[in-house]
């Protein structure tokens, strides 16, 4: 049983996500989606909120689920008995910080690893905090999120 956990702020979810979390499904038994709750970063949306939506545009993928965490990955990761991390790499701007962190979390726990997923080009350039700004202006994010969240987020600027 391979089990990956896809760790991140969410926020909200968006296409490139989603492309993402089915490819990375697809080479899982299961793929756990972790929602962090402690960002430092200022959310749209509350934690549980994110779950949700989460929950909302995966409930076709059988063999993920979606939970949230504090603290550590790696402690997270060890208690999900997880054999890896997912990440996904847009730019290579991305690089730096994603190889950062991907080798401090292989110091602080050996047994877990950190695979990387190349973005699909159409969605290279998403990015939650693009969907979030172009949504507070009310402007057309359907190229960027799934559809069925839409209304969620143009919600929180109303
Ligand atoms: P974090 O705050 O941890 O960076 P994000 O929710 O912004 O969380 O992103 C989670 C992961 O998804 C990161 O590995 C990020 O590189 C990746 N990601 C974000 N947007 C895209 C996209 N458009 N295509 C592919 N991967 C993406």
């Amino acid at each position: 049983m391979k089990i990956g956990i896809y760790p991140g702020s969410f926020d909200p979810v968006t296409l490139g996500h989603l492309d993402i979390i089915k490819r990375a499904a697809r080479l899982s038994d299961e793929l756990i989606i972790g929602v962090l709750k402690n960002s430092s970063k200022k959310a749209l949306f509350s934690t549980d909120e994110r779950v949700e939506l989460l929950k909302r545009v995966t409930k076709d993928i059988k063999n993920v689920k979606v939970m949230s965490y504090d603290g550590l990955l790696v402690d997270f990761a060890h208690e999900m008995k997880a054999d890896y991390l997912v990440r996904g790499l847009r730019a290579v701007t991305d690089f730096e910080y994603e190889i950062q962190i991907a080798q401090t979390n292989h110091k602080l726990a050996s047994d877990v690893d950190t695979v990387f997923f190349t973005t699909s080009i159409e969605y290279s350039y998403v990015s939650s905090s693009l969907v979030r700004e172009i949504a507070s202006y009310g402007g057309d994010i359907s190229g960027f999120v799934p559809e069925d969240i839409m209304e969620d987020i143009y919600k929180k600027f109303k």
